[in-house]
């Protein structure tokens, strides 16, 4: 799978494709789903929410230069998959703190963290992720795996100087995935492309 999204274009930067590769997807998903698993598309993974495609966030992790000792912060935590991709850009010394609203997908991926070998690096906790996670901001990186209506601003304040911010925002029939950089304390916001995610639901995101 990784070798093919290479072909097409899609990873070009060798450490996110080392990242890919060290990350086995099946892990991330029910014993029943192995097949599937290294198929490049979003997957059911329960409560009407999915794992992210590959494609995704392998773009996504390439866009947000991760290196290590980098502290990160997940919004939408959902199977673990994209926050163990992400550690493994971190390691050694970076921090990847994801957050996941419903309880019963944020203790499946610490299970599935724990098994793929990321839980030193990816701390899970259960919550509204569009607030963010003040108590241990600032983050170098803010990844959001969900659609806001609006960039949160408690995202933005959480946002180290330097740092960089990536979230679709948008409805369910358009959105668009945003970069947003703090450069000596201004906010530069810029659209990247166009995405399909599923809603930010919470204080600064859809109502349930
Ligand atoms: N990247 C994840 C993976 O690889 O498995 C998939 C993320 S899934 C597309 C989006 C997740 O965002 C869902 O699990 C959903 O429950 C979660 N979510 C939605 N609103 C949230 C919020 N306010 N805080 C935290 N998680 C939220």
């Amino acid at each position: 799978m990784v070798g093919r999204l290479g072909s097409a274009g899609v990873i070009c930067d060798a450490k996110v494709r080392r990242a890919m590769l060290a990350v086995e997807r099946h892990l991330f998903l029910p014993d029943s789903m192995r097949e599937v698993a290294y198929i490049d598309r979003p997957l059911d993974i329960g409560h009407g929410q999915t794992i992210s495609a590959p494609h995704m966030v392998a773009i996504m992790a390439s866009m947000l230069d991760l290196s290590p000792g980098m502290r990160v912060l997940e919004v939408g935590g959902g199977s673990g998959y994209h926050a163990a991709v992400m550690a493994e850009l971190v390691r050694p010394g970076g921090k990847v703190f994801s957050i996941e609203r419903i309880e019963g997908l944020a203790r499946t991926a610490k299970a599935n963290l724990a098994r793929s070998g990321h839980d030193d690096v990816v701390q899970v906790l259960i919550g509204d992720g569009s607030k963010g996670l003040p108590e241990e901001a600032p983050f170098d990186r803010i990844s959001v795996a969900a659609a806001a209506p609006d960039v949160p601003e408690p995202l933005i304040e959480q946002l180290a100087d330097g740092g960089m911010l990536l979230i679709p925002v948008g409805g369910a029939l358009s959105q668009e995935l945003m970069m947003i950089r703090k450069v000596g304390g201004k906010i530069i916001k810029k659209k990247v492309c166009g995405v399909m995610f599923v809603p930010l639901v919470g204080e600064h995101g859809h109502n349930v």
